[in-house]
């Protein structure tokens, strides 16, 4: 097709042509081809474009148009050049430079036609190739960076995009980036004879030293040095005694004026002034001089500079400010104050040309419009208002690419350089401020009705006016800010007056931006800082501000969603500037922009609502103190289901898209449960007075559940919605599950969070704990349900630990949280701190626990706390109960009951050990697993205080006896039988095994009425209770003796197959290898067979595999060799395997 669009080619010509094309495949050979003209007015060319057009011969090939043999451009779809950046980065020696600079080059065409037809761009295309062929180019290809540098100019395009802005110091890790391998490929010195090598220094090395890459200033300052001494006594014709090649002056120059001290400058001043009066026919000197002098960062200098060019005549050089961001404010100063002077020089136009070099933004347009109505009411001549107008124009057309470009490049420069997030964001701020309130404004611009302006799709515009009060003296403050660009920034104190601010600089790994002041604040002082800013949508639903995209509503119209996610990732500091950290409790007033067929919803009701053609302002009700990371907002075509709660009041709505609002039914149902449950429990009533819930079409990935922001709930349909003909009771159970368990939330985590990520378990232990009481509650028939939801979290908190080896405690340190197997959200915040908590309430009783936790909330709303706060509470509850302390020192003390459980990992086991006769029993402790595998803390040397419930026949109530130490003192056994930490109530597990072996041995009944342990958990009690006491095999023998003749074996064979299955872990091989052999024979049942292939601890699953090799003729004569076969290769998956598996059947 024609490079240029239809519509802009005259018509009577036919754009086709016959290209031959060399095309280089994937395996690196190279390949040529015709791409036939699609004229195909005669015959002979038409059955000679049948041979040529075979679309299979493309399959293979990467590059087109290898080495720009044919004249033409390419543009690749975005598969196809994504595999070339593949190729660029792993293999760049494979792509010749011709072919590199061909991509380049097609791709930033591209990019400056569209932006010169007002087209849409895709800068990022260009971006990437770029960063592949720079980053990739470590030799002195001088053609491959001229390119780069060519006409137009990409570099220079990029340059004028950024060096003006707040986000400077950003782009230049990009430029460095670029920058560094190709400059330390080259070197100042020697290879002048090698033109290429000398054309990259002259046209790299000025970017290089600006832009401080490597040791290019301090190079270029030696090298400066060296001329002045060799130039020492002579006073003219310097350039006779210059020993610099004249391909690296401009840039020893500059850089020798950026990093030298101040005699450079005069020296320079002298040189060039030299120049201009004897080199007159080799300007080249001249114009190095000038152009290095222009580097000067130093606003006296550039000042002096000017008036110094102008008086000597030589006002042309003053273009050279151009890339200079320092002097665009010096200059504009001298314009304003001493406009005569450079108008009357006739030095307007390069003054302007140098001032406005950078000036790419909206605020630089305005300024320049100031500046024209300012100097216009002077008596200006007709050239002189016109040499202004032109710049005005200038300005007006720069700013406009400005604004297009620069949030398109500076989200590529964020997306490849920053980290999208961090979970959690480790660096603190410092503690010299907090956040009184926050009133932010933001627009957001996703695809619907409201047709964004060119270049702010997937962006927002925000602005954030954030009250800090100061509670350490300091001159600085401190702000979490990420993904932002920053268009302005004011610091004003309590009487509105504007504080003068020294630098404003940004960590953007770490997402904080520091504002130094010129003065310091005191203790108690108030300021308000204002940022104007620009954040950046993701165009897909993940962590932080983002969209569904696209979505099917159930009218077969397709809608997109905004919506946030805050408590990973991105975090709430890539919506607005903010202390973003949990603890920072402070009130937001939010303004939203949105499209007005759409719905806008916030943490609360609105206030207002105004409205303007295609849009609507609402204004949200400021919330009250509240953590940042609950903040949410969210736009979309959504109708919802409402009720109000019987206790509160309260305004409950889930919503959902449009024309799905039926099946919220159960959710809504769920949510007014949860809210009058928690409302009465707590004697707190529902916080912010409304609960709204929405079921996203995409949440943040599947199976992510949903997010309790506060006031409003978002999350994935799947947890919201429940259809009579299609959802199981299966989904019921979930949706009731989150639904309560986000509610519950409104109380545990928002109304009182947790003061650092590392005490997130005071959210979660409690959510994951409280949905169940609700569901006893509301729906008593259901309580069995109830029931297996508690042992749900003790057990599977219990089997991650023992899978993993270990998990982080439920309170890590705080430089390990976040870093577990599971990161921040471990299993051990959920399940288990939901487990210990109900150990915790059990201890102390109910009623004693509720008194706690509503006093806890009385006394600590609106803030945010750690375990102490909560373990205060209860230890105080406890006093006031009278319950005493294990070793009766006092009451009980919670902390000390709670930091074992909650500060290591693992969790007990508990050892019920009988004496020989029966008559005595004791406890022991050990920890369930002692080789650990991942960081452990061990506080409390891995023991922890055990409430022991037992049950007997005389005593069903919830009595308890402490073990504290490893082994408690010897007990008489009185009760003819004793469950031990009955339904788990302790957050323990019971080793029976050796009471199972003393009381069992002499069984002639089987072990049904022996056995203390319930049946579920006999196969775990057989299996680990053998490994550890592996003489008692001999028991497990006789039992099974004794209960193959029994008629309950064929009836109920569960407990017959948690002793075979006992038998399989015995730890000595040689009485193993008797069971196998008892199996192969038919003396065992073959599912002892099965057993040993599940319980297998050989690396590889090789214990059958042994067995066979040893005892071949064995196997193969056994009538149950085929399942042996189909166990010994259980879990076996590899080549080596399979080859294992050959050789010994032949
Ligand atoms: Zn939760």
């Amino acid at each position: 097709m024609p490079y240029l669009p239809y519509e802009f080619l005259p018509t009577e010509y036919h754009y086709s042509w016959e290209i031959p094309l060399w095309v280089k495949e994937y395996n690196g050979s190279r390949r040529f081809l015709w791409i036939p003209q699609d004229d195909l007015m005669c015959p002979e060319t038409q059955q000679f474009h049948q041979i040529l057009a075979q679309p299979q011969i493309f399959d293979n090939i990467t590059i087109f148009n290898e080495d720009s043999s044919a004249f033409a451009r390419n543009k690749y779809d975005d598969i196809s050049l994504k595999r070339i950046l593949n190729i660029l980065w792993n293999d760049p020696g494979s792509v010749s430079g011709h072919s590199k600079i061909r991509l380049f080059s097609d791709e930033w065409a591209w990019v400056y036609e569209n932006m010169s037809l007002g087209y849409e761009i895709r800068v990022d295309r260009l971006l990437n190739v770029t960063h592949a062929i720079l980053s990739s180019n470590t030799s002195a290809n001088a053609a491959i960076f001229n390119a780069v540098d060519g006409d137009p100019s990409f570099w220079k395009f990029l340059m004028r995009l950024f060096m003006d802005r707040n986000e400077y110091d950003l782009y230049m890790k990009y430029i460095k980036m670029l920058l560094t391998p190709i400059y330390k490929a080259i070197g100042w010195i020697g290879n002048e004879s090698d033109w290429n090598t000398s054309v990259l220094r002259s046209t790299l090395f000025p970017y290089a030293v600006l832009f401080n890459i490597d040791n290019s200033t301090s190079q270029a300052v030696n090298l400066f040095n060296q001329l002045v001494s060799n130039c020492t006594g002579r006073t003219s014709n310097y350039v006779n005694c210059n020993p610099l090649s004249p391909d690296i002056r401009k840039a020893v120059y500059c850089g020798a004026i950026l990093n030298g001290t101040g005699s450079v400058y005069t020296q320079m001043k002298t040189y060039v002034q030299d120049a201009w009066k004897n080199n007159r026919y080799f300007s080249r000197e001249e114009e190095s001089l000038e152009y290095g002098l222009t580097c000067t960062q130093d606003p006296d200098n550039i000042k002096d500079l000017v008036y110094f060019f102008i008086n000597n005549g030589h006002a042309h050089a003053l273009e050279n400010f151009e890339f200079n961001n320092k002097a665009s404010d010096v200059l504009y100063n001298i314009l304003l104050n001493d406009s005569q002077a450079i108008i009357n020089a006739s030095a307007l136009r390069p003054f302007l040309y140098g001032m406005t070099g950078l000036w790419y933004s909206n605020t630089r347009l305005t300024q320049m419009k100031n500046l024209n109505t300012t100097l216009s009411k002077l008596d200006l001549n007709n050239d002189t208002q016109n040499i202004l107008n032109e710049y005005v124009n200038k300005v007006s057309n720069a700013s406009q690419k400005g604004e297009l470009f620069y949030p398109k490049v500076t989200r590529w420069v964020y997306d490849t350089l920053v980290p999208i997030g961090q979970t959690p964001w480790k660096l603190r701020l410092p503690t010299d401020q907090v956040a009184d309130s926050y009133t932010l404004h933001i627009f957001p611009y996703i695809p619907s009705s409201y047709t964004s302006p060119p270049g702010k799709e997937f962006t927002f515009d925000g602005t954030n006016k954030i009250v800090l009060n100061i509670t350490n003296a300091t001159s600085t403050l401190s702000l979490n800010t990420h993904r932002h660009i920053i268009n302005s920034l004011t610091v004003q104190d309590v009487n509105n007056n504007t504080l003068p601010i020294a630098m404003f600089a940004r960590d953007y790994e770490n997402a904080i931006m520091e504002i130094k002041l010129q003065n310091p604040l005191a203790v108690g002082a108030q300021v308000t800082v204002t940022i104007d800013y620009i954040g950046f949508i993701f165009s897909q639903p993940t962590a932080g501000v983002m969209v569904n995209y696209d979505y099917l509503e159930i009218n077969g119209q397709r809608s997109w969603i905004f919506a946030t996610h805050f408590e990973r990732g991105p975090s709430a500091r890539s919506l607005a500037p903010c202390l973003d950290e949990p603890s920072y409790k402070a009130k937001w007033k939010i303004t939203l922009y949105h499209p007005s067929d759409l719905v806008a919803l916030g943490n609360m009701l609105e206030e207002s609502i105004m409205v303007f053609p295609g849009l609507i302002r609402t204004v949200f009700k400021q919330t009250p103190p509240m953590s940042s990371y609950l903040l949410a907002l969210s736009i979309g075509d959504y109708a919802s289901l409402k009720a109000v709660t019987k206790v509160d009041k309260v305004l409950v709505r889930v919503w959902t898209w449009n024309g799905m609002q039926n099946y919220v039914e159960k959710a809504l149902q769920s949510a007014v449960d949860t809210l009058d449950y928690m409302s009465t429990y707590l004697n707190q009533p529902c916080p912010l007075g409304k609960l709204d819930l929405v079921a996203l079409p995409q949440f943040i990935g599947r199976a992510e559940g949903a997010m309790e922001n506060w006031g409003l709930i978002l999350g994935d349909y799947n947890e919201f919605l429940w259809h009579p003909d299609y959802s199981d009771t299966d989904t019921l159970n979930r949706v009731m599950e989150v639904i309560s368990h986000e509610t519950t939330h409104q109380w545990f985590g928002d109304l009182i969070s947790p003061a650092w990520w590392q005490y997130l378990f005071l959210n979660e232990g409690f959510a994951s704990y409280l949905y169940i009481d609700v569901i006893s509650n509301y729906y008593p028939q259901q309580q069995a349900y109830a029931d297996s939801r508690w042992f749900y979290n003790s057990e599977s908190a219990m089997t991650e630990e023992e899978s993993f080896g270990g998990l982080l405690p439920t309170i890590p340190e705080p430089s390990l949280v976040g870093s577990g197997q599971e990161g921040m959200f471990s299993i051990s915040i959920y399940s288990k701190a939901a487990a210990i908590l109900k150990m915790l309430k059990d201890t102390v009783g109910n009623v004693t626990f509720q008194t706690a936790l509503r006093q806890y909330f009385k006394e600590n709303q609106y803030t945010a706390v750690t375990d102490e706060t909560l373990w205060g509470y209860v230890s105080q509850a406890a006093a006031n109960a009278g319950i005493p302390n294990w070793n009766y020192d006092g009451f009980l003390n919670v902390s000390s009951f709670m930091r074992p459980y909650t500060y290591q990992s693992l969790y007990p086991l508990i050892k019920v050990v009988t004496s020989p006769d029966g008559y005595f029993y004791k406890y022991q402790q050990y920890p369930f697993l002692s080789n650990l595998t991942v960081n452990q803390t061990n506080f409390y040397n891995q023991l922890w205080p055990i409430p022991i419930f037992t049950r007997t026949p005389n005593a069903n109530d919830n009595s308890y006896n402490w073990l504290i130490s490893q082994n408690s003192v010897s007990m008489q056994n009185t009760d003819p039988w004793k469950v031990t930490n009955p339904e788990r109530t302790s957050f323990a597990r019971v080793c029976s095994f050796k009471t199972f072996a003393n009381s069992c041995q002499n069984s002639v009944y089987g072990t049904g009425k022996c056995n203390p342990v319930a049946p579920d958990f006999r196969a775990t009690q057989m299996c680990y209770g053998l490994q550890q006491n592996k003489n008692s095999y001999n028991v497990l023998e006789n039992l099974i003796n004794v209960v193959q003749s029994s008629l309950e074996t064929t009836y109920f064979p569960q407990d017959y197959n948690a002793m075979l299955n006992g038998l399989s872990c015995v730890p000595d091989e040689s009485i193993l290898e008797k069971y196998i052999r008892y199996s192969l024979q038919g003396y065992y049942p073959t599912q002892l067979l099965d057993y040993v292939a599940q319980n297998d601890v050989l690396p590889n699953g090789s214990r059958l595999y042994n067995f066979m090799v040893n005892n071949l003729i064995d196997v193969v004569k056994s009538t149950n060799f085929e399942r042996f076969v189909q166990n010994m290769v259980v879990g076996w998956s590899t080549d080596a395997q399979l080859s294992q598996v050959f050789p010994i059947l032949t």
